[in-house]
């Protein structure tokens, strides 16, 4: 027995239904703010992710499934979907094509974790990316989106942000952090003492106990905000205000890569603990350039599709329950059985879930197993039915029973 490998997870039958309807409201929001599909390859170049991502970043170092194809190339599977949107924006001349462009993905994203709940080796992203637009107003949409999905969701979630700055304010900031843990260098975790070295900004992200107790009181990065990151940080305040948004501002969070820029922000779910964190985004005004196009802004997001069902499942939000068969048609005999394989073409062709007996089971074991699936009818042929062209149509629900002619069935059944 070959089983699973580990931190991956199968959506079975019963369950996928859950997966369709979150993976539904998110297209559907898409759809609302005019935002359109991409789909990328599931790998991709690696130097793509060295670069996209970054190579300071955690993702980069520790946890990416990188392999040699046949043909000796780096391969990685994708950690993420926005590196893989911005080379394929870029690589088919849409950067030169109609602006903002605006996009959304859904994919499985891989990386080499350790496995917790919510906290997966192959997980689900749904993620936005607009290209082209540098106003702040446009930082607000991009929350918004979130937003709106995770409220349409059920899900009670905080929303944090936060401004990283610019090239050139934070280059000032990164000297005041290099100050400020300068003295604390030795109780900082290994991988800290590191992100002090390369990426200083990255200490402010980190999840250990005592590294969060000395980053409580680290200089913050908007008090050194240059006067045109300010404005734009004041305008994404206004703009959330405009619509309706409440958030607080949590200097903690970062994107520690130097095509980030301003706008940060998380959305929180205030009912779960550790993997709380359901959606992340930002702007990265730099990273089409580091990419290879020209310059041009971007911003966007992803949320983890686990964690939002996981938070839906927690907080016992209900989902919608799938369609079961309208009517089941149960045979007697060989004859009958096949009368009622034909119903079910004709019935099917005009859009009604019918299922029919696969096991030549006796008419009370398919009457059993029509139950079972959910059936909302059950119509009976046997030898009399069958003789006088019609089944005996039982209601499962309140136990009536009633006569309906072949030739009629699919106008009984059409609609209910
Ligand atoms: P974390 O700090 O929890 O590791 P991250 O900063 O690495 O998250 P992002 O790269 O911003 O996460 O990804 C966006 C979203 O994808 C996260 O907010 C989360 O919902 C989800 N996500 C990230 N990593 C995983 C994972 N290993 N398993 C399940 N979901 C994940
Ligand atoms: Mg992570």
């Amino acid at each position: 027995m070959i089983n699973i490998p580990k931190g991956t997870k199968d959506v079975l039958p019963a369950d996928s239904y859950k997966w369709q309807y979150v993976e539904g409201v998110a297209r559907e929001t898409a759809k609302l703010f005019n935002l359109k599909e991409i789909r990328t390859p599931v790998f991709e170049h690696t130097e793509l992710f060295q670069r996209g991502v970054g190579d300071t970043s955690d993702i980069v170092t520790k946890e990416m499934y990188t392999f040699k194809d046949k043909g000796d190339r780096s391969i990685t599977l994708k950690p993420e979907g926005t590196a893989g949107a911005v080379r394929s924006f870029i690589e088919n001349g849409l950067a030169n094509g109609v602006l903002p462009a605006k996009m959304y993905y859904i994919t499985p994203a891989f990386r080499y974790e350790r496995p917790q709940a919510g906290r997966l080796r192959e997980f689900h992203q749904f993620g936005v990316e607009i290209f082209g637009a540098k106003g702040a107003q446009t930082d607000a949409e991009a929350i918004l989106m979130a937003d709106s999905l995770l409220k349409k969701l059920g899900l009670n979630v905080k929303l944090y942000i936060n401004s990283i700055g610019c090239k050139e304010c934070r280059a000032k900031y990164n000297a005041a952090l290099k100050a400020f843990f300068e003295p604390n260098l030795d109780k900082l975790c290994y991988d800290c003492k590191a992100r002090y070295e390369k990426n200083p900004l990255r200490l402010l992200d980190c999840k250990e106990e005592e590294c969060k107790k000395i980053n409580a009181s680290a200089p913050k990065m908007l008090d050194y905000l240059c006067e045109e990151c300010n404005i734009h940080f004041g305008q994404l305040k206004l703009a959330l205000g405009v619509a309706g948004v409440d958030y607080e501002i949590d200097p903690r969070i970062v994107r520690g890569l130097d095509y980030y820029t301003r706008t940060v922000f998380e959305f929180v779910s205030t009912s779960i603990g550790a993997q709380g964190t359901v959606c992340a985004g930002g702007r990265y005004d730099g990273l089409i350039e580091e990419l290879g196009g020209n310059p041009m802004p971007a911003v966007g997001f992803a949320a983890g599709i686990e964690r939002l069902l996981i938070v839906m499942e927690q907080t016992g939000v209900e989902i919608p329950a799938p369609a079961t068969p309208t009517v089941y048609l149960a045979g007697m005999d060989e004859k009958c059985r096949e009368k009622a394989f034909g119903l079910a073409c004709k019935l099917r062709a005009k859009g009604v879930i019918a299922e029919i007996d696969h096991m030549e089971r006796s008419v009370k074991a398919q009457f059993k197993y029509a139950d079972k699936i959910g059936a909302k009818y059950v119509a009976v042929i046997g030898g009399n039915e069958l003789a006088e062209g019609k089944a005996n149509v039982k209601n499962m629900s309140d136990g009536t029973s009633e006569s309906v002619e072949f030739e009629k069935m699919t106008e009984y059944f059409c609609g209910k």
